[in-house]
């Protein structure tokens, strides 16, 4: 087999086009999150179109190189190098690079692409949409901006050796092509450019709410706290003031649980740290056990009743009254209102799952949860949908590395994952706590991938119209250039109805329509007037060259054949006679004594006795087989075929006889004279002799033996049997 060999030229090209695309690919466009627009793209395209598969599949690689540095994922060799070998050999097959470009990421690039991304990359099946319709649209606007470019640039329209169409394309097809390209860049690229737009104002806006949400969050949590840790705090002081009478603190304290549900469950507690009073009271008396439960091993208790503070323990597994996460807060209260003396504790357990009710409260965002977290990041409550159990600690990993996004992002379920779950925000409240309010980061992407699809979808009805608009257009050309041509090709009969111009052919053509029709009518009226010139012509032409002919055969002074004539007749009399085997009569004559006649009369008179002479001739010969003619001088030739040998004799005879009786004038002096002949003849049958010369020459021997016996005589030999 042999190489095709290497077009230098065509192997710098591709190199510096390839050097230019790793160049460009080295800072690609970042589209939305990790997503990024490539460019430098453009050029394996325009490598293909100009100089074939393999110089593209080489641009590819250096271009491909660009992106190897910028995402470190070799599969880019794979996917533009396959791309350039498409559309180089589509290019020889005739088929626009759009097309081609088109065809290939249907057919082998988005299948690859999503191979390489579920099995290689391990990114979510969520992501798969985005991330393949993205390279395909990828492809098309760089495979557009190419094929503009080559149109645009001179230099590369004009490009030297490059790929040839092998058919010559219909207005229609190219005219479908370009707009097909104008659509296809400018629609997508001002989509990407709205999408791009669109997305960031979306981020944005994501943040102030997350933002907005987490701080309402933090807010109305820490009123909570406050109000219900103002609550025990007044609880407090209202039972410094009964401390001496503990019947009145059951009451009391139910009373105060009724008012504030806030908390799960109340209880006071005496110095001895046994439980005095507690609501709902249901617990306390259901539970005979409860009475002696002593609580002076608690935190609330020790915290507030040796300390004398107002206490808030951390989240912590309730016991004893319930298995609730929850966390306490007590407060000492006293015998006096000095506070010297310490009567007991009151101590309420906050509901946590109030922050269950604020969640599901917040109907702006399903998508939102809620984390809050206490200052030992136990979980004091998490969202159900997290799956995360309150007071375990609250694990999750920052993502922030390859998403350009000014949005903060975490992972929860899957730390080690590049996609990241969740959007987040957080705040500390006084205590130390921390709220979080998450939000998932898919349905962004969905938004992404929804625009990426609508995009399409938007392109693919524009290219439609495109092919319908551009059928209309190209046929307003088209039609009428057809009805032109027509008129004008060879098959056009008058029987066949014509395709007219119709009023809405473009000017321009009308008007080359009008001057074709204009000069074809000029060229037919040209043509029958030629043809009518030449038939004269022609006609003028034989009648001249008969003349001519007549005058080559002819003797201009007599009128009569001449010699060559004569002799070149000799074979067509002598063949007629063979075949009706019948005799023929050669027979020269000389006039006698001419010389005298020039001599005494003048040479005017010896030209007109000559011409005397050959009517006089003509008028004794004049069958139409007879050849009468001037052999030369005053010698005639006479070659009589079909003769009678029994009247031939006579017949010159007579002729001589009639001749010696005409009287002759002469034009000068108008004298007249007389002029006598000699005759030497042969009549023989046909098969005599082929030769001419032979005939002549008896026949000259016989005028030689007339002129001999004293001229005006007929020597003759016949020699028929
Ligand atoms: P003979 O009886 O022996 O034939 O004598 P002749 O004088 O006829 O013979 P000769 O051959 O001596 O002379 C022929 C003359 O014919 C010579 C020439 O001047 C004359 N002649 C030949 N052709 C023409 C012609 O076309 N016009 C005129 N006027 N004279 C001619
Ligand atoms: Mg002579
Ligand atoms: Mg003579």
């Amino acid at each position: 087999m042999k190489l095709p060999s290497i077009n230098k030229q065509h192997l710098l090209f591709s190199i510096i086009l390839g050097i230019a695309g790793l160049l460009i690919n080295c800072y690609p466009i970042q589209f939305f999150a990790n997503v990024q627009f490539v460019l430098g793209n453009t050029v394996t395209v325009i490598a293909a179109v100009l100089m074939g598969p393999w110089y593209a599949f080489l641009t590819a690689m250096l271009a491909s190189t660009g992106l190897m540095i910028n995402w470190d994922s070799p599969h880019v060799y794979l996917f533009f190098g396959l791309e350039a070998l498409f559309l180089g050999y589509a290019r020889r097959r005739d088929i626009y690079a759009l097309y081609a470009d088109a065809i290939y990421w249907l057919v082998i690039g988005i299948p690859l692409v999503y191979l390489y991304v579920t099995f290689i990359m391990d990114i979510p099946s969520s992501h798969l949409g985005f991330i393949t319709s993205k390279q395909a649209v990828n492809g098309l606007v760089y495979t557009s901006l190419a094929s503009l470019l080559i149109l645009a640039i001179p230099k590369l329209w004009f490009f030297k050796d490059k790929v040839k169409d092998r058919q010559r394309r219909m207005l229609s097809s190219q005219l479908t092509y370009f707009f097909t390209l104008m659509v296809t860049l400018t629609l997508l690229f001002s989509a990407l450019i709205f999408n791009y737009y669109f997305l960031e104002r979306q981020q944005a806006m994501l943040k102030q709410n997350i933002n907005d949400a987490v701080s309402h969050l933090a807010t109305s949590a820490q009123n909570y706290i406050n109000g219900h840790k103002t609550v025990i705090a007044n609880a407090a002081n209202q039972l410094t003031i009964v401390a001496d009478d503990p019947l009145e603190w059951q009451p009391m304290l139910s009373n105060l649980h009724e008012s504030y549900p806030g908390f799960i469950s109340m209880l006071i507690a005496n110095p001895q740290a046994q439980i005095i009073a507690a609501s709902p009271v249901s617990r306390l008396l259901s539970n005979n056990q409860t009475r002696n439960i002593n609580i002076n091993d608690r935190d609330y208790f020790i915290e507030s009743f040796y300390n004398h503070r107002l206490f808030v323990s951390s989240v912590f597994q309730g016991r004893g009254f319930g298995n609730d996460a929850i966390i306490a807060m007590s407060a000492p209260f006293y015998t006096d209102e000095h506070h010297t003396t310490t009567a007991g504790i009151v101590e309420g357990s906050l509901d946590l799952n109030h922050f269950a009710h604020v969640d599901q409260n917040n109907e702006y965002a399903i998508d939102e949860s809620v984390v809050m977290v206490d200052e030992q990041n136990q979980i004091i409550y998490a969202s159900e949908k997290l799956g995360l159990s309150s007071l375990s600690q609250f694990k999750f990993v920052v993502n922030n590395g390859v998403y350009r996004t000014n949005l903060e992002l975490i992972n929860i379920e899957r730390p080690e994952s590049i996609v990241p779950e969740y959007i987040y925000a957080h705040q500390s409240l006084d205590n130390g706590w921390t709220v979080y309010i998450l939000k998932e980061f898919s349905p962004l992407l969905k938004l992404a991938e929804e625009q990426m699809f609508n995009s399409f979808l938007m392109l693919l009805i524009a290219l439609m119209c495109t092919f319908y608009i551009s059928k209309k257009l190209s046929a307003l050309l088209t039609v009428p250039l057809e009805a032109v041509a027509s008129q004008f090709s060879p098959s056009a009969s008058g029987q066949h109805k014509l395709p007219s111009i119709d009023e809405n052919s473009p000017k321009e053509v009308f008007s080359l329509y009008q001057r074709l029709l204009a000069s074809k009518q000029q060229l037919i009226d040209h043509q029958v007037e030629l043809e009518e010139t030449v038939a004269r012509r022609t006609e003028e032409l034989e009648t001249a060259n008969k003349k001519l002919k007549e005058l080559v055969d002819r003797d201009p002074l007599t009128g009569l054949y001449n010699r060559r004539y004569a002799e070149r007749k000799f074979n067509e009399l002598l063949d007629f006679c063979l075949r009706s085997d019948q005799a023929i009569t050669v027979a020269v004559l000389d006039l006698d004594l001419f010389k005298d006649i020039n001599d005494n009369y003048g040479h005017l008179a010896g030209d007109e006795c000559l011409r005397i002479f050959a009517q006089l001739l003509q008028k004794y010969f004049k069958r139409d087989i007879d050849i009468v003619s001037r052999y030369g001088g005053e010698e005639f030739l006479l070659m009589l075929p079909l003769t009678n040998a029994l009247h031939i004799e006579h017949h010159l005879n007579s002729f001589r006889e009639a001749l010696a009786q005409l009287s002759m004038v002469s034009p000068e002096d108008k004298r007249s004279f007389n002029v006598t002949v000699s005759i030497g003849a042969i009549t023989a049958n046909a098969d005599y002799s082929i030769d001419l010369d032979k005939w002549i020459k008896v026949a000259d021997d016989n005028l030689y033996q007339a002129k001999q016996d004293g001229r005006n005589k007929t020597v003759i030999n016949i020699m028929t049997e």
